[in-house]
């Protein structure tokens, strides 16, 4: 296993954000749960805020989960209130790894705002081709209570319907059905590559990871990826 000394913040910088970029199916949330429990920092994936929000019935739950049925991005104004509420808790002083977050120029633009100089920022471009994300995804189950990852195929819980971490019951997410698949892999081409290209032409933030491989491979990837 690579050290992870480069990623530590420096005299200079306090705290540690690392931003996971890719399609929906790239394997973000598989990664960078093994990579919090690595860097000591908690993995924040604003679809899973959405989905705790949409599970306890909020305000905010009731209005998402239409976007998120249609496969389309929640309104950035709400995203953001969500995001920099989750952010302001005392477990993201040290930072914490962004998974799903941001998804248009724009939350990139107010998130860069909110920053202050004592914060180093990597962004891991997980890079994955179409064909095998459909694949990917409509395979794809999750735990309810610790929203661990799993495949039917490449990654099948050792009991079957049950989380190998917390036993949690494993449920596939009503937006990995093909059809909300196609739309959301529209949207991240629309608004959500454009990050990337913003993230690109600032120096040294950007690290490309190619994530067809199997798991293990592709995590050794991002760890070297970060030093
Ligand atoms: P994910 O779990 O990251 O695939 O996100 C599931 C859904 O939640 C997305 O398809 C969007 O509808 C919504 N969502 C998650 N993150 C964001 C975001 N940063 N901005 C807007 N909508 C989001």
């Amino acid at each position: 296993m690579c050290s992870l000394l480069a990623t530590k913040p420096t005299a200079s910088t306090t705290s540690l954000i690392v931003i996971f970029m890719g399609p929906p199916g790239a394997g973000k949330g598989t990664h960078a749960g093994p990579l919090s429990q690595q860097l000591g920092i908690p993995h924040i994936s604003t679809g899973d805020l959405f989905r705790n929000n949409i599970r306890m019935g909020t305000p905010l739950g009731q209005i998402a989960n239409r976007y998120i049925a249609e496969g389309k991005l929640v309104p950035d104004e709400l995203t953001l209130d969500m995001l920099f509420d989750r952010l302001s808790k005392e477990d993201c002083k040290k930072g914490c790894i962004l998974d799903g977050f941001p998804r248009t120029v724009s939350q990139a633009e107010a998130f860069e705002k909110r920053l202050d100089g004592s914060s180093k920022l990597l962004v891991l471009h997980l890079c994955v081709d179409d064909a095998p994300i459909i694949e990917r995804i409509i395979g794809r189950f999750v735990c309810n209570k610790c929203a661990t990852p799993y495949h039917s195929r490449f990654n099948p819980p050792l009991t079957p319907g049950h989380c190998d971490r917390c036993q949690g019951f494993l449920y596939q997410r009503d937006d990995d059905r093909e059809d909300v698949v196609r739309r959301r892999l529209e949207v991240y081409r629309t608004q959500t590559k454009p990050v990337i290209d913003y993230y690109a032409e600032k120096e040294g933030l950007l690290r490309e990871v190619c994530g067809m491989s199997q798991p293990e491979i592709v995590f050794e990837k991002v760890l070297q990826a970060l030093t």
